[in-house]
């Protein structure tokens, strides 16, 4: 009858719009991983993979482009339009001129947004609605910033113990000499000189800066380094005072003197966990679902062990903010989300093929332990390697008669070079291997990207898939 025909109609397409509401997917994905370990030149591999995504894409991983379900990849605005924009643009603009140059790294952070439209996998009825649309929210931010988590829980005198016995360790000895000299001569119970503090705190970040330079990485306050937005606030002019320093003026700091130098310290250290590292982790931490964070082991085996081990603590301190189970300070702030975390030790291009095996085993003893906890939280995890802009091709040479797998590339002075970089050691070598032996993975100029073309990569389908294709089924 006609009003069964009607009611069906309204059915079908009550139907429809709950099949398209259905297929409406969302992943907030966040990027990050220490300074100069390849953050920005994944984003931007990754937008090119899937912006130029076509028939003769290099995705064979990619199993939704395998099996030609993609309808097609747009940008869209962000979601958060107080966060910045990623420069994309830009970063395909560098690449594309000759010479090609490497995008501008990270230094705070950046959104972009993406949407996916797919053909869903099975047609599940010919009332449901065929396509996808696949919401993909990407956010880069330093790792360094997540290394200020633990500092949550300390309260001045104990972050204070902590940096001020590194300022002293032999390595670092020399580089923190002039800020020691003038911290050591602040008067502590003086008038506060706002003034004299921030240029303290200024030296301080020079001293920080300088150690990252040297190989160390786990550099803390985080905005130190790198400080977003807050580059001049007040809340970042603070520095540790040794013990020593305090019993030496007679400071106690349960009872400070209002308006006083130390006072005034402990105020800003203070408001820098509340203003600075809670609502990092409030209005964008949170919301992140999926993680994935790069490592550039290589450039530590480059710098030594002493960068090597940091670059291990510096991992497992800052896979802290994935652990929540665990975590007091994190549960305190909010219930957890991220459901996928992936590591990848970036900058593959440099070795052999035949070393990529040995690259993804040391990345897995460099994450051992943190690894541990995170598999109690639930998380799934995985780990492999990348190239996210292959800047090197991969040959074989005879050298002496004997046939060898090398890397040819162009170095930063436009000289061609043909090499083998060396074996990649599965795990940490001992430190005395450093004196008798360097390791001297190289560095290449960026490719120049053809019109038309994606940006060459290694393994980035397989990141994709793990990362996207179980929400563009
Ligand atoms: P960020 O600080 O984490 O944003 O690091 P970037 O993405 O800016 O990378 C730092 C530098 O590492 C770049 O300027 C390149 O020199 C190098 N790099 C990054 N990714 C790759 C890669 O996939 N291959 C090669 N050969 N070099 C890379």
């Amino acid at each position: 009858t006609a009003n069964s025909v009607q009611f069906i109609t309204k059915l079908t397409q009550k139907t429809k719009l709950a099949g398209a509401r259905l297929a409406d997917k969302h992943i907030n994905l966040a990027v990050t991983g220490l300074s100069q370990s390849g953050k920005t030149a994944f984003i931007t591999s990754l937008m090119n993979q899937l912006l130029e995504v076509n028939e003769n894409a290099q995705l064979p991983f990619f199993s939704t482009h395998r099996e030609a379900r993609i309808i097609g990849v747009k940008r869209s605005a962000q979601m958060d339009v107080t966060t910045s924009r990623f420069a994309y643009e830009d970063a395909i603009e560098g690449l594309s001129k000759y010479p090609a140059s490497w995008p501008q790294s990270t230094r705070g952070i950046s959104q972009v947004r993406l949407l996916i439209r797919y053909k869903k996998k099975s047609g599940i009825g010919k009332w449901l609605s065929e396509d996808g649309c696949l919401t993909l929210d990407i956010t880069d931010y330093p790792g360094e910033w997540l290394l200020d988590l633990p500092l949550l829980d300390m309260d001045f005198s104990t972050w204070c113990e902590h940096s001020a016995k590194e300022m002293r360790e032999t390595k670092r000895l020399e580089l923190s000499n002039q800020v020691r000299t003038q911290i050591d001569k602040l008067d502590l119970n003086g008038p506060s000189d706002e003034s004299l503090l921030q240029k303290i705190a200024e030296n301080y970040a020079d001293y920080l800066k300088q150690c990252q330079l040297a190989g160390f990485q786990l550099l803390q306050p985080g905005r130190f380094l790198l400080p977003g937005e807050l580059a001049g606030a007040p809340v970042l002019h603070f520095f540790p005072v040794s013990q020593s320093q305090l019993n030496m003026q007679n400071v106690d700091l349960n009872k400070l003197h209002k308006g006083s130098n130390i006072a005034l310290l402990v105020e800003r250290f203070e408001q820098y966990k509340q203003r600075v590292i809670q609502p990092f982790y409030q209005q964008h931490f949170k919301r992140f679902d999926r993680q994935i964070i790069l490592v550039d082991c290589l450039g530590a085996l480059n710098r030594g062990y002493h960068s090597y081990h940091d670059l291990q603590k510096a991992l497992t301190w800052l896979m802290g903010s994935f652990a929540y189970g665990s975590s007091n300070i994190l549960k305190r702030l909010f219930k957890p989300k991220i459901d996928k975390l992936i590591f990848a030790a970036s900058k593959a291009d440099h070795i052999t093929p035949d070393q990529q095996s040995n690259l993804v085993k040391l990345l897995d003893s460099m994450l051992r332990d943190a690894r541990k906890q995170l598999q109690f939280e639930g998380v799934v995890t995985e780990s492999t390697l990348i190239a996210a802009i292959k800047a090197s091709k991969h040959g074989r040479t005879k050298i002496d008669g004997e046939d060898i797998a090398v890397v040819q590339g162009v170095t930063a002075d436009g000289q061609n070079l043909t090499l083998f970089p060396g074996e990649v050691p599965m795990q940490c070598p001992l430190p005395q291997f450093w004196d008798k032996q360097k390791f001297a993975f190289p560095q290449f100029a960026a490719p120049q990207l053809k019109a038309g073309d994606a940006l060459p990569h290694i393994r980035m389908d397989q990141v994709i898939d793990f990362m996207l294709a179980d929400k563009l089924q």
